[in-house]
């Protein structure tokens, strides 16, 4: 099977790819010729994921005779970061939480590296002082076949450290402790991480709902 995944972030396709058992072959958009930007607008999670999975999947449609002609689906992803203290913030605005509530063009052409580390200065300046560090990632994944559209979802539980740990991972890794562990994201290898992670848990169920429809 042949799935496109609406991603180019290097970080989550090797994820992606290393999760994804063998006979599951996972095409970037760049490999697929897609070069556009997706305006993310939903209010949700769902909506996101959902809105990246319908412009590819129209893109793939109408440009059939070009591209390989064995590609089944496209699955997209959309994931949060849920602090319990913020009432679920920053949520849908996890990406660009650095520069909320009033988002600016110029800010958003920073480097990838100083985006994650102005998000991550972020959490641990909203939590300082506060005893509850509570928080989960959410992931939610639309994946479009043919005339089927299906959702799923994986959560992990942890909390949000005192200050950074390791240099593995991406994002919000380094603040990241999950539920039943004593160190962040960024201090696993990528197997472990895999493993427990959000984006590894919605992938699994993403394979068994892919396993039952074969
Ligand atoms: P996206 O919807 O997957 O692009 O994720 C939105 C944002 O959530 C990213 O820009 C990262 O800041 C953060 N994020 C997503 N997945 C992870 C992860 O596995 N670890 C840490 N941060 C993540």
């Amino acid at each position: 099977m042949k799935l496109v995944f609406a991603s180019n972030n290097a970080h989550k396709l090797q994820e992606v790819r290393a999760i994804m058992p063998e006979g599951i072959e996972v095409l970037s958009l760049r490999e697929v010729g897609f070069c556009a930007e997706i305006e993310e607008n939903g209010r949700t999670l769902e909506e996101n994921s959902k809105i990246k999975a319908d412009v590819v999947w129209k893109y793939l449609e109408s440009n059939r005779e070009s591209l390989p002609a064995s590609i089944d689906g496209v699955f997209a992803d959309d994931t949060g970061l849920e602090i319990d203290a913020l009432n679920g913030e920053p949520g849908v605005y996890t990406a660009r939480w650095y520069m909320m509530p009033t988002p600016s063009k110029g800010k958003e052409s920073l480097p990838e590296g100083e985006i994650f580390h102005a998000n991550r200065s972020k959490a641990l300046r909203e939590l300082e002082g506060k005893s509850d560090r509570g928080a989960q990632f959410r992931t939610v994944i639309t994946l479009i076949r043919g005339p089927k559209t299906l959702q799923v979802e994986g959560v992990v539980r942890g909390q949000i450290a005192d200050k950074e740990s390791g240099n593995g991972g991406f994002g919000y890794d380094p603040v990241f402790i999950p539920e039943g562990h004593d160190c962040t994201f960024a201090e696993m290898s990528e197997a472990e991480k895999n493993a427990i992670s959000h984006r590894g848990r919605a992938l699994q169920e993403l394979v068994k709902c892919l396993e039952f429809s074969v």
